[in-house]
C-alpha cells in the first residue's frame, strides 16, 4: 500500500517523534511506500485567508467555501495545498498523528484540514437535490481508501472511558473520525491512542511501540468503524434524520451513527 503520514508535533525528539519513527519503520518493513507531511518542519500555514485565493479580486468579499470551490475548479489552489491533495490521491491509507491538545488536534493540523479538504474535493461533491445530499459519509473522492489516527494523551485511559470525566474517547474523536475522515469517503479504522504519556519513560516505550507495530502490520486488514452510510437508506433526505426504527431505542448522540449490528461497510 501507499501510506501518507501527516505528523503534527513541533519537536522531532518527542514521544510522538519516536512513535512516528516506529510506525514508518514497520510500514516500510511490510513493503509499504510511505510519504510524510511533517507540518511544523514544513512550516505549514494553518490559517485560511486571502493569500489562499490569489485570483480573488482585491475588493471582492472573501467567502471561504465559494473561493475554495472556484480555486479547486480552476486549479488555482496554492501550490502547498495542491501538493497535499496530490499526496492524498496517491495514498491508499492516510494516518494523522498528533498529541491531544485541548481534547482535539493541534491547530496546525486543523489548519491543514481546513485548507487541503477543499470544496469540490472533500466536500460539495456529487449531486445535491431533493433525493440526494451529495457524496459524503461513505461516498466521496476518497472512497475506498483507509484512514486512522495515532494520538497521545496526557490523561488516563479511565478518564476517557464511557463514564470517565473527559468523556469517551470515541466521542471526542468522532468529529475527526466521522466529520473529517468518513465525510469525504475514507474507511476509518479504530484509532491508536496512547494514554498517560507525560509519565512515560524508556521502559514504557517498547510495549507501546509493539502495539503500534501490530497496528501498522494490520493496516490493510483491520475492520473499519462501521459508520452508517448516508446514501444507503438509513437516513431521510433532506432532513438527514436517522430513520426512527434504527439505533437502540432512546439512544442519542454520536453512537447512533455507528451500526449496532456490528457489520462493517467497507467500500
Ligand atoms: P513528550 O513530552 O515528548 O514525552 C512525554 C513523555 O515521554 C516524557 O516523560 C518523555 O520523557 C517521554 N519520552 C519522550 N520520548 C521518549 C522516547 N523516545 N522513549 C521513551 N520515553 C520518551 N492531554 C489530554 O489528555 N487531554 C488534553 O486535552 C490535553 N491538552 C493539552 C493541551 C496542551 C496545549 C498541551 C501542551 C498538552 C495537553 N495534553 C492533554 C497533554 C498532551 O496530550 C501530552 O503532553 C502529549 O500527548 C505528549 O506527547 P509528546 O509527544 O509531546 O510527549
Amino acid at each position: 500500500m501507499k501510506v501518507l503520514l501527516v505528523y503534527a508535533h513541533p519537536e522531532p525528539r518527542s514521544l510522538n517523534g519516536a512513535l512516528r519513527d516506529v510506525a514508518i519503520k514497520e510500514l516500510k518493513a511490510q513493503g509499504h511506500e510511505v510519504r510524510i507531511s511533517d507540518l511544523y518542519a514544513d512550516g505549514w500555514k494553518s490559517q485560511v485567508d486571502r493569500a489562499d485565493f490569489p485570483t480573488l479580486a482585491q475588493d471582492e468579499r472573501l467567502v471561504p467555501a465559494g473561493a475554495s470551490k472556484k480555486a479547486f475548479e480552476t486549479e488555482t489552489l496554492t501550490e502547498d495545498v495542491k501538493a497535499e491533495i496530490e499526496k492524498l490521491l496517491w495514498a491508499d491509507a492516510l494516518i494523522l498523528q498528533f498529541p491531544m491538545w485541548w481534547f482535539s488536534m493541534p491547530a496546525i493540523l486543523k489548519g491543514w484540514v481546513d485548507r487541503v479538504f477543499a470544496y469540490g474535493f472533500a466536500y460539495g461533491v456529487g449531486e445535491h437535490s431533493d433525493v440526494r445530499w451529495g457524496d459524503r459519509y461513505g461516498d466521496g473522492t476518497l472512497t475506498g481508501k483507509r484512514a486512522m489516527l495515532i494520538v497521545t494523551a496526557g490523561g488516563w485511559e479511565e478518564h476517557y472511558a464511557p463514564r470517565g470525566i473527559n468523556g469517551p474517547i470515541d466521542d471526542l474523536l468522532f468529529p475527526i473520525n466521522h466529520g473529517i475522515l468518513y465525510y469525504p469517503g475514507y474507511n476509518v479504522l479504530p484509532p491508536f491512542v496512547v494514554y498517560r504519556v507525560d509519565r512515560f519513560d524508556e521502559s514504557g516505550l517498547e510495549p507501546v511501540a509493539e502495539r503500534l507495530r501490530e497496528r501498522m502490520r494490520t493496516l490493510s486488514t483491520t475492520p473499519p468503524i462501521p459508520y452508517r452510510q448516508q446514501n444507503a437508506g438509513d437516513y431521510s433526505i433532506p432532513s438527514m434524520q436517522l430513520h426512527p426504527e434504527l439505533g437502540d431505542p432512546g439512544a442519542t448522540g454520536f453512537a447512533l451513527h455507528v451500526k449496532n449490528d456490528g457489520g462493517a461497510n467497507e467500500q
